[in-house]
């Protein structure tokens, strides 16, 4: 099996697996609380872990059961009102803008659109000109789903931070394939999943809400692990992140997640990125030199995605023929990100993610096998 899906879903060291299969049989032997009070310096050690994984202070970290669903927590939190704004970027993800598009229609604000640049990634320059003091957040894709780059990050938190405005981090795609640091990269709240570049079971999500802006969110709906029922008629609400979880979740799962990002900072987040980005590159380069494959990738830094096309091949079939082939890529297409598909002209396009674990013959052998298609 040649596996080149992690941008989809990844698949997990044998030691998040056992952990997540070892924990589900404990929970069969002694119920679920017991198995999870067994577990407790764990699930607490997770908090620290993730803060060292993400750049930022255990309280600043919480986990969710997706990407998206700490997305929307997140900005669901930020009080907008008519006529403020909200900018994003052409990579925006489609789970979060139809959800902007709804937060838009129910509370007046407007979501406005940063252009690209020549070179297909964010345009500082334009989003200067754009921002103004009824800007309330600028949500920024750092590594988009649909390939080929990586934003620039630390240029849009400065330029968002002098008008005043939130930037919103989804590191889907990035985390567990580049190093993600709060503090370097100056984002006040970041997204992202588990099944992904870390590696980790489906089902996880994590989000980072920086402690300088946190009494600047107004969560709307939590639970009584998110707040301290203090009295019949009263509530205290946590002061920290985890204020956006609910008590109850999958600990197998949280487990799994745990394992993998342990695992990724053994292994080192600068040597997963130089792995991945070496081995995309010679995917990148191999395909096209393959008469009638064209790359899509666009950018200054390009990202550990590699996108093409084959002439006469829809991406779909092109991904079942692979797949006949145990060659596992996966498809992206416009619905996941309209305005830069849209944009482009592009419908859909085969997307191969390969992780530190694909080797270069395997490599070697995915460039012969999609030679051979046509
Ligand atoms: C996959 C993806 C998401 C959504 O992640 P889920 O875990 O499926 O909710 C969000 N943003 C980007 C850029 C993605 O690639």
């Amino acid at each position: 099996m040649i596996f080149l899906d992690s941008a989809g879903s990844s698949l997990p060291p044998s030691e998040v697996l056992d952990e997540m299969v070892g924990h589900l049989r404990r929970e069969a032997e002694v119920g679920g609380y017991r198995a999870a009070a067994e577990r407790e310096d764990d699930l607490e050690r997770a908090y620290p872990v993730f803060a060292e994984l993400l750049g930022c202070a255990p309280e600043e970290v919480a986990f969710t059961d997706s990407a998206t669903r700490s997305w929307l927590t997140l900005v669901d939190s930020i009080p907008l009102e008519p006529g403020d704004r909200v900018l994003i970027s052409e990579a925006e993800y489609g789970a979060n803008a139809v959800a902007l598009l709804r937060l838009a229609e129910l509370t007046g604000a407007r979501v406005e659109l940063i252009p690209s640049d020549e070179i297909g990634q964010l345009d500082v320059a334009a989003l200067r000109d754009l921002l103004d003091e009824r800007v309330k957040l600028v949500s920024l894709v750092h590594v988009p789903t649909n390939g080929g780059l990586v934003n620039p990050v630390r240029e849009v938190t400065e330029a968002a931070h002098e008008a005043g405005a939130l930037v919103l981090l989804d590191a889907c795609q990035s985390a567990g394939q580049l190093p993600v640091h709060a503090a370097d990269l100056g984002v006040d709240l970041i997204s992202g999943t588990g099944r992904k570049w870390l590696r980790g079971p489906r089902g996880t999500g994590f989000l980072v809400v920086r402690r300088a802006v946190a009494d600047r969110l107004r969560p709307r709906l939590f639970d009584h692990s998110g707040a301290d029922w203090a009295g019949l008629w009263e509530y205290r609400m946590r002061q920290d992140a985890r204020l956006h979880e609910l008590w109850e979740f999958g600990v197998a799962e949280r487990l799994g997640l745990l394992k993998a990002a342990e695992y990724a900072l053994e292994l080192g987040m600068d040597q997963i990125a130089a792995q991945v980005g070496e081995r995309a590159e010679h995917l990148r380069t191999g395909l096209a030199g393959i008469p009638g494959v064209t790359v899509h990738d666009l950018g200054e830094r390009p990202s550990g995605i590699v996108t093409f096309t084959v002439d006469g091949l829809p991406p779909e079939r092109v991904k079942d023929l692979l797949w006949d082939k145990d060659v596992v890529v996966s498809v992206t297409s416009e619905g996941s990100t309209r305005f830069d598909m849209g944009r482009r002209g592009l419908s859909a396009m085969v997307r191969a993610s390969p992780h530190y674990f694909v080797t270069r013959a395997q490599l070697d052998e995915f460039l012969t096998v999609v030679t051979g298609l046509r």
